[in-house]
């Protein structure tokens, strides 16, 4: 396991809440961050049909172009009863010719829930795996995930994608409507975070 001794990385996401919820739990390392976007990089094509392979193309890309290390993040929603989906494909689902709709794609969810008669509680996990990237090509993966339900309407205006429909387990309210100190200290992204945080950084 390869340690993280740098004072500069790059997040390689151009998704704003992401990049957010990201610098947020970095703050505390005293590491300097700086997005993608800053660099000037473009966005990869996902074209793997997993998490980790997604991520390693977004953490590989940045640090090749940048020569910094690199930081990842490929997630999304897993739902039980669909089998999965839309899983690695969740911002796909949101794709319009105008940009990304994720009430649309949320809505799709539901009704495909419907469709099936998919008992309640309709549960769902949303899952998040980093990856580590140094311009030398060596990586570190770590995964997190948070179970729950998904709900119907939606709740909550806070947040970023699916986060209106996303009740965890045991919480009474969504990742939409929760403070976004108390969604990030449960979160995917930070179960994940919390395994690179020892493994990398202390
Ligand atoms: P990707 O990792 O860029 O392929 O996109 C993952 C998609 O999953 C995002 O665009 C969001 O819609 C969704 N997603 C991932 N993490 C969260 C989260 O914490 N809250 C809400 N939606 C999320």
């Amino acid at each position: 396991m390869r340690k993280f001794d740098g004072d500069h990385l790059v997040i390689a996401s151009h998704n704003k809440g992401k990049l957010r919820e990201i610098a947020e739990l970095l703050a505390t390392f005293g590491v300097k961050v700086s997005s993608a976007a800053e660099h000037g990089l473009e966005e990869p094509d996902e074209t793997e049909d997993t998490f980790v392979g997604n991520a390693r193309i977004k953490a590989h890309f940045a640090a090749k172009a940048t020569g910094l290390p690199a930081l990842s993040d490929d997630s999304g929603i897993v739902v039980d009863a669909l089998g999965g989906a839309p899983g690695v494909y969740t911002a796909d689902w949101a794709e319009t010719p105008n940009g990304r709709d994720f009430g649309m794609a949320m809505e799709k969810v539901w009704t495909l829930l419907d469709t099936k008669m998919a008992p309640f509680p309709r549960t769902a996990a949303f899952k998040a795996t980093l990856c580590l990237a140094w311009p030398d090509g060596h990586d570190e993966i770590f995964e997190g995930e948070v179970k729950g339900e998904v709900v119907w309407p939606l709740r909550g205006v806070d947040g970023f994608g699916f986060d209106p429909m996303f009740q965890p387990l045991g919480k009474s309210e969504t990742f939409g409507e929760m403070d976004p100190a108390e969604k990030n200290a449960m979160s995917h992204r930070q179960d994940a975070f919390d395994k690179l945080v020892k493994r990398c950084f202390e």
